[in-house]
């Protein structure tokens, strides 16, 4: 119920993405959903949080939740954040631990050298990115649709872990995890001009599958390759869950699967813990 990576086996790191399946959630929600800020029963989302974070082998009390609006914004938790200055949205508890929830408004990345806090996105077919620094101890957890990859979010994530932690893109992993593949993923020139003004043809032609006028299928896993490619993350440093979250309706919740009627979320959930000396 929780996928894991190869590239981010590490023992400083916990990480996981969650599906669907296990969860305590109904109908149309069933049965992981993590969508906090949708309309399924709250009780049973921070049930399935507690759960979702216990399998995933959360061990800090404090999550931080993006709350999503397909912006290019990050926000980045470090020792100057006081967590006390914060709002807690809510907690989630099932059994001994009790997570404190933190809403972070407007922003769809966050990133943090903290081993004392936990982040969490949304996705329902939006692609969810983890960024690992083993060197730096740093991790990302970006929310990129078509909209924040076309905005660039997860170049701009790297640039800010360069920036601001030292991160060296040579030492970076990548996971781009399960979404709506290029199978499903139908787009109009609307989204096709968005990438023509960060993207060069021959780039274009390897995300954009031709299918009538004016409609494409869109490869937006293969647009965050091509663009860590260009931030100088190394090919072989980039790991890419081949889930299609709209063809495999058991298995993943999805937005376009959904058509417009109620859906769930799955999540990212990340942590740095204190490496081993
Ligand atoms: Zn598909």
């Amino acid at each position: 119920m929780i996928r894991n990576y190869k590239m981010l086996d590490f023992p400083g790191l916990k990480h996981g993405i969650t599906t669907r399946v296990g969860g305590v959630s109904k109908g149309d929600y069933v049965s992981m959903n993590t969508g906090i800020f949708g309309s399924d029963v709250r009780e049973d989302v921070l049930k399935n949080i507690s759960i979702a974070a216990d399998r995933v082998g959360i061990t800090a009390s404090s999550i931080f939740m993006t709350h999503q609006t397909h912006s290019d914004r990050i926000f980045v938790i470090d020792e100057s954040t006081e967590l006390t200055s914060l709002d807690v949205y809510d907690q989630a508890k099932i059994s001994e631990r009790a997570y404190q929830l933190y809403a972070i408004e407007d922003h769809d990345a966050m990133v943090t050298n903290r081993t004392d806090i936990a982040l969490m996105t949304f996705h329902a077919d939006c692609v969810p990115i983890i960024v690992y620094d083993p060197i730096q101890h740093v991790v990302a957890a970006i929310h990129s649709g078509w909209l924040g990859t076309s905005k660039m979010i997860l170049s701009k994530t790297l640039d800010l872990m360069h920036m601001r932690f030292g991160s060296l893109m040579s030492e970076v992993k990548v996971v781009i995890g399960q979404s709506a593949s290029v199978c499903c993923y139908e787009v109009q020139r609307n989204v096709y001009e968005a990438f023509e003004a960060i993207l060069v043809p021959e780039e274009m032609q390897v995300i954009f599958h031709a299918k009538a006028d004016n409609l494409w299928h869109l490869d937006l896993k293969e647009a965050n390759r091509l663009l860590a490619k260009k931030s100088g993350v190394l090919q072989g440093n980039i790991e890419i869950d081949s889930g299609c979250t709209v063809c495999a309706p058991s298995l993943f919740h999805s937005h376009r699967g959904a058509k417009g009627g109620n859906r769930g979320m799955m999540s990212i959930l990340v942590q740095l813990e204190n490496k081993t000396l």
